[in-house]
């Protein structure tokens, strides 16, 4: 909690003290940025006393994040984050692309990109000591919850539309939750968690409600901020190097716009520090069933207006997206922007990614869609180095999996079968 001086409505600019408020803005019912004390941080440390750690998993940031380190290293909670980036040269090959990587979030402990919010935020359940930690989840943001709670014995109420994926709801009910499946959409079971948060005095997780989610999330941004630099130093010893001034662009999935927001915030904290030099191009991707903020990006507002959420990819399936606003900004304030594509188009992503060893659930093959148009559309360029989030793990929808293959085909066992087939 040392460095963290109070909250700072991301609407109305009005700031608030650590004990004033818990969740959002009392005014305008604003997100809150969790206010860090970038004099103090940047008196106390450079750089290379970050990247010098040994520590691999998003405690590595710790002197940028709002909490304690937790008790114990070597629970799950010290398993979150640091996950890989791989290069992807096929691919770029068929997208005409010189640059590509993918930063795989799937290697998370539940499996998905949530378990970085989960772990700061069951981290600052402790804290404030909270009796029960609740939160609503399509099914990932509960996984996460469930997981990093059962791994500190915290207790967790998880609420989910009854369509989660059966892996996820599987997920939720092993890590010891109290799993309550919502005869509704997520937006139904999110409004429902808030009111028993409410009624009963649970410390609510709840995706673009608790600020902390984003200080979680924004790890992701500190660790691209390191694979980059270093990236660039290798380049340099080579006959090729990449273009010192050439931009990163991210690609990322968007549904309540979280994500993308704690990316966004990630940035600006190592701007703010004066430990970047410029913010990289932020790109949003969301499903056309579900694509709340990119139509307000597109239409140069930030009203969100909602919309009758329907996609494959459940993780992105949003009526009114709980961060929007921000996730907005995210784009607009880093020159990048927002696209939309079709289940058919996500699909087709979870087959192309599959074939480079990468394994993604419909919301996390989301991005590379993005991608994809927007290489055809010359929204990147053919020198633009590009890295793509994988948010989530194709082994919690298998079903969305199989209609990106055919299916296998089923033989006698003898070897005349094999021979027929082939
Ligand atoms: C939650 C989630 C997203 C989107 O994150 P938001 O913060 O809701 O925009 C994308 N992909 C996966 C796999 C997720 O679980
Ligand atoms: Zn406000």
């Amino acid at each position: 909690m040392k460095n963290f001086s109070g909250y700072k409505c991301s609407l109305c600019g009005a700031e608030y003290l650590q004990g004033q408020v818990t969740y959002t803005c009392p005014k305008d019912g604003g997100n809150l940025d969790v206010i860090l004390d970038y004099d103090l941080i940047k008196k106390k440390f450079q750089p290379e006393d970050i990247t010098s750690r040994t520590e691999f998993s998003l405690w590595r940031y710790l002197p940028l994040l709002p909490v304690d380190e937790p008790a114990g290293d070597s629970t799950p909670l010290h398993a979150a984050g640091w996950t890989p980036v791989f290069g992807l040269p096929r691919l770029a090959d068929q997208l005409k692309l010189k640059h590509l990587w993918l930063k795989d979030e799937s290697r998370n402990p539940t499996a998905s990109f949530k378990d970085r919010a989960s772990a700061v935020v069951v981290t600052r359940a402790r804290e404030i000591k909270a009796d029960v930690v609740v939160t609503a989840s399509t099914g990932n943001a509960g996984a996460a919850l469930a997981g990093m709670s059962a791994a500190v014995g915290q207790k967790a109420v998880i609420f989910a539309p009854k369509s989660a994926p059966q892996a996820k709801v599987a997920q939720l009910l092993i890590f010891g939750a109290k799993v309550i499946l919502v005869d509704g959409s997520y937006d139904d079971a999110f409004d429902l968690s808030i009111q028993a948060s409410n009624e009963f005095g649970w410390y609510c997780r709840n995706t673009g409600y608790n600020p902390f989610t984003l200080e979680g999330k924004k790890t992701a941004a500190f660790e691209i901020w390191e694979w980059w630099v270093e990236a660039h130093q290798e380049w340099h010893q080579k006959d090729n190097p990449l273009d010192e001034h050439a931009p990163l662009t991210i690609f990322v999935s968007v549904g309540d716009g979280n994500i993308i927001s704690g990316i966004h915030k990630g940035f600006k904290d190592l701007f703010e520090l004066g430990w970047i030099p410029n913010l990289p191009r932020i790109v949003g991707v969301q499903a056309e069933g579900s694509a709340a903020i990119a139509n307000a990006f597109h239409a140069d507002t930030e009203t969100i207006t909602p919309v009758s959420a329907k996609t494959i990819a459940d993780s992105i399936s949003v009526d009114l997206p709980r961060d929007g606003v921000r996730a907005v900004r995210a784009a607009r304030q880093t020159g990048g922007t927002y696209i939309t594509v079709s289940d058919d188009e996500i699909i087709q992503s979870i087959a192309e990614l599959g074939k480079m060893g990468v394994f993604a659930e419909p919301a996390g093959a989301t991005a590379y869609a993005g991608l994809v148009r927007a290489a055809a559309s010359g929204a990147v360029r053919s020198d633009d180095p590009v890295l793509v989030l994988n948010t989530g793990s194709g082994l919690k929808d298998v079903r969305a999996a199989m209609q990106a293959v055919a299916a296998a085909p089923v033989i006698e066992p003898t070897l005349s079968a094999v021979k027929k087939l082939l």
